[in-house]
């Protein structure tokens, strides 16, 4: 049974917490009981996205389980070294669609602005771990750039807090940010894109919710759990205190080998997320980045494991099966017609 009660947490660590993150497989592996494992000899030496697990996230992986879902998203094998044909470093031609440094404009209507390059956490799948973030990184002229450009397109209803994870920012910046973009009169919501309060709940704190909530825009989080193991009590505390401040709260998760990749880790996810107030959006398949062709299942194969999540579960548990078309006016939905 997920706890209810909501701690009212003014003020937390989440920058100590940031900061105590497990950088070196070889930690990660000595915490949890596997340094002798034979998974030890299959994990990657050297690598230009390093570990980051912090100890939040780590706390509700299996010791002893070289198979745990959560370890598998954060321990760098050597099959990342593997090159898998069509799979890119720029799997979705971003850097097309970079008008102005920070923002990323794909779809009509809203538009994401990379806030920060950091992450909480490196998830060995994830689609931007090419990303010129360097040439993204934004100084204070470059940020009046990129809300001159959301000031003139009157078609942009909804701006997107992205990165890297948009919470590594301190909340001070975010508040200017977020004024500065409730400044724009045809800007209606603000969505956040993160996974830092799944791996640190204590990110949302009084201060978070201040910025986030005290604006005229209506706020939106997409949370990223891509297992129901990653949803504790305190991840159940931490989407409480969202809810409590009418933050609609959303999920999105990513398809993957070794994950979630049956029936039954599907439905257990759509049931935890339920139970904690957060409603499943999306069900991503993999995109094909370089370095992570070992987690990719076909399509053919995850109509058949969507199938069986359809029989499982009522129909608002169901997330859309998407995935990202680089070009495309929208995400596109895989297989829909024939389910
Ligand atoms: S938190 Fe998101 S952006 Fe950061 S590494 Fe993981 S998937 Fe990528």
């Amino acid at each position: 049974m997920i706890q209810q009660t909501i701690p009212t947490w003014q003020v937390s660590d989440w920058k100590g917490e940031l900061a105590g993150a497990v950088t070196s497989a070889r930690e990660l592996l000595l915490r949890l009981d596997l340094a002798d494992s034979p998974l030890a000899g299959r994990v990657l030496g050297a690598t230009d996205f390093p570990v980051r697990v912090p100890v939040p996230y780590l706390s509700r992986m299996r010791r002893g389980d070289p198979d745990d879902p959560l370890l598998r998203q954060v321990l760098p094998l050597a099959e990342e070294e593997r090159s898998t044909p069509g799979f890119d470093t720029d799997p979705l031609q971003e850097s097309r669609h970079n008008p102005v440094p920070g923002v990323v404009h794909k779809y009509r209507g809203r538009l994401l602005l990379v806030v920060s390059p950091a992450c909480a956490i490196n998830c060995r799948y994830c689609f931007r771990r090419h990303f010129p973030y360097r040439e993204n990184t934004l100084g204070k002229r470059e940020w009046r750039q990129a809300l001159d450009y959301i000031a003139g397109d009157n078609s942009i209803r909804e701006v997107i807090l992205s990165g890297g994870d948009p919470l590594a920012t301190g909340d001070e910046h975010l508040r200017w940010l977020v004024d500065a973009i409730a400044g724009i009169p045809h800007v209606e919501r603000l969505r956040v894109h993160t996974r830092l309060p799944v791996v640190i709940p204590g990110r949302i704190d009084e201060r978070c919710l201040a910025w986030l909530t005290g604006t005229r825009l209506r706020p939106v989080m997409v949370l990223h759990i891509n297992h129901g193991n990653e949803i504790d009590n305190d991840v159940a505390a931490m989407a409480a205190r969202l809810r409590q401040k009418d933050v609609v709260l959303l999920n999105q998760a990513v398809l993957l080998r070794g994950v979630n990749d049956s029936a039954e880790a599907l439905e257990s996810l759509s049931e935890k997320l339920f139970a904690a107030g957060i409603l499943p959006y999306y069900l991503h398949l993999m995109d094909p980045v370089a370095g992570a062709g070992h987690f990719d299942i076909p399509e053919k194969e995850a109509l058949r494991l969507y199938a069986a999540l359809q029989a499982r579960v009522s129909g608002y548990l169901l997330p859309k099966l998407v995935r990202e078309i680089p070009g495309a006016a929208a995400k596109s939905q895989v297989g829909h017609r024939g389910l």
